[in-house]
């Protein structure tokens, strides 16, 4: 059964009321006909937080499904008990890890706005945890001075608030609007009809699923660790979040 993904509408939904629709006894997990916990995908790791009281240690999408898994041993019968299919249980999203996600993944895509609209190098890679990242480019070699000047280019996109705006666009809009086009949407399997766009208005337009902050200035500030090659034309930067 698909979940309703509630996290792609409002990615500041923290708590929310579902019904478990399947359960997975051996491998502790439940499955609820909506959720707002954001399942691994995209470079962005799964949220954790706590369903029926009990603690979720992992999410992972299967299909159109979410699956939860649930902290505890699978003979639980006390406070560690699974749910049962048709119970209504109330999901409480850890928000302090959530809301370092966000802010973390908007700042990687302020990072790769800067760097198309300056040097024109599309991402080949990245991955994040909450408040650091690493992405990386197809530089050969990194410009001179590189790793601060990212800083300063990131930074002044941060403090100007640029608004952040997320909508659904039917496949054929998608694949006609030309800032979409180095998000390589072609990859996208023909059977979704539905494109999410992602959108740093002004800067950086993404077919993306993951979840974002409202405004560039909620990110804070960046600070890059380290730049360093990965071989000819893929150059990693490594950079942090912290507070603007
Ligand atoms: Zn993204």
């Amino acid at each position: 059964m698909a979940t309703e993904k509630l996290y792609l509408r409002d990615a500041y939904l923290r708590s929310f009321e579902a019904r478990v629709v399947d359960v997975d006894a051996e491998g502790r997990r439940v499955a609820l006909d909506r959720t707002a916990f954001y399942p691994t995908g995209g470079g962005q790791p799964h949220d954790t937080g706590t369903i029926a009281g009990v603690a979720v240690v992992d999410v992972r999408k299967e299909g159109d499904t979410v699956w939860h898994t649930l902290a505890g041993d699978s003979r639980d019968a006390g406070d560690g008990a699974l749910p049962a299919v048709g119970d209504e249980v109330e999901g409480a999203v850890d928000w302090e890890r959530r809301h370092a996600l966000m802010r973390t993944h908007t700042a990687m895509h302020v990072l790769c706005g800067v760097i198309w609209n300056e040097w024109g190098k599309a991402v080949t890679g990245g991955n994040m945890e909450p408040l650091s990242a690493r992405m990386d480019f197809e530089f050969d070699p990194l410009p001179e001075g590189f790793g601060q000047r990212i800083e300063e280019l990131v930074n002044a996109e941060l403090v100007a608030d640029r608004a952040i705006e997320v909508s659904f666009l039917p496949r054929d809009t998608a694949l006609a609007d030309a800032d979409l086009i180095r998000t390589k949407l072609n990859l996208i399997p023909e059977s979704v009809p539905e494109i999410r766009v992602v959108d740093i208005v002004g800067l950086d337009k993404q077919a993306d699923g993951g979840t974002h902050v409202a405004s560039t200035s909620e990110v804070g500030r960046i600070r890059v660790t380290k730049t360093e090659s990965k071989g000819k034309g893929n150059k990693r930067i490594r950079l942090e979040v912290v507070d603007g």
